[in-house]
């Protein structure tokens, strides 16, 4: 069934758009169906669960963390994360800057903004992302990427709200663009969408999706 929902899933996608199968909670044979279908892009939410999934499971594999990070986890996933989506606060950018440094590697993130009306939702306001960028000390973090932007629409029945929610954050991602990474061809990533809104998502210019219970099956316990 893995292989079936996944195969389904990617033939729809656009080729510019990006699937990150979200595998929080699904044992390592789940993992391997997809990986054996074709599969490289992982998501997870835990750190210790994606530690030990990166131990576990093929070195070809590009994890992603797309949770809530917290700050005193970050050096155990900065020795091989591929991507960071929930970059949520200037504090957190630096201590993943001070723990890539330390191992001299450079992490690719993104600037997860708020889009959501709940607020149990985590990130920047469009100000506050760009306070952080103008900051003077800013340009001395170069241990980190920023690839562009993450965020989560609020969960609704009500569409128009989730196509709204979409487009402010296109939109965020075309103000930094323009502002701050107008030559730069790394600033290129707008991730948003799940399961249940990504065909939203790619309608309104999304590139990374981020779709778990599509592929794997619902889980069994909340996250
Ligand atoms: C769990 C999760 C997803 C995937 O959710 P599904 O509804 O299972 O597709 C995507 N993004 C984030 C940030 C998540 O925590």
């Amino acid at each position: 069934m893995i292989t079936e929902h996944l195969l389904q899933i990617k033939s729809k996608l656009p080729s510019d758009v990006q699937l990150v199968a979200v595998s929080k909670t699904k044992p390592n044979k789940d993992i391997l169906e997809a990986y054996n279908a074709g599969q490289r892009i992982f998501g997870e939410n835990h750190v210790q669960e994606l530690t030990q999934k990166y131990e576990d499971l093929p070195k070809d594999i590009e994890w992603h963390m797309i949770g809530h990070l917290q700050r005193n986890k970050v050096k155990y996933i900065v020795p091989f994360v591929s991507l960071i989506h929930g970059v949520h606060s200037f504090k957190l950018l630096k201590e993943i800057n001070k723990q890539a440094k330390a191992i001299n590697r450079t992490i690719d993130i993104l600037i997860q903004f708020h889009i959501a009306e709940e607020d149990t939702k985590f990130g920047f306001s469009l100000d506050e992302a760009k306070e952080m960028l103008d900051a003077e000390q800013f340009p001395t973090y170069n241990n980190v990427r920023v690839r562009g932007v993450m965020g989560m629409a609020t969960f609704t029945d009500n569409q128009e709200q989730i196509h709204q929610e979409f487009r402010t954050l296109h939109m965020y991602f075309q103000e930094l663009k323009g502002h701050y990474f107008n030559r730069n061809n790394d600033f290129s990533i707008i991730s948003m969408g799940m399961s249940g809104d990504y065909k939203i998502a790619i309608v309104e210019g999304g590139n990374m999706v981020r779709v778990g219970s599509a592929i794997f099956g619902e889980r069994n316990y909340a996250e």
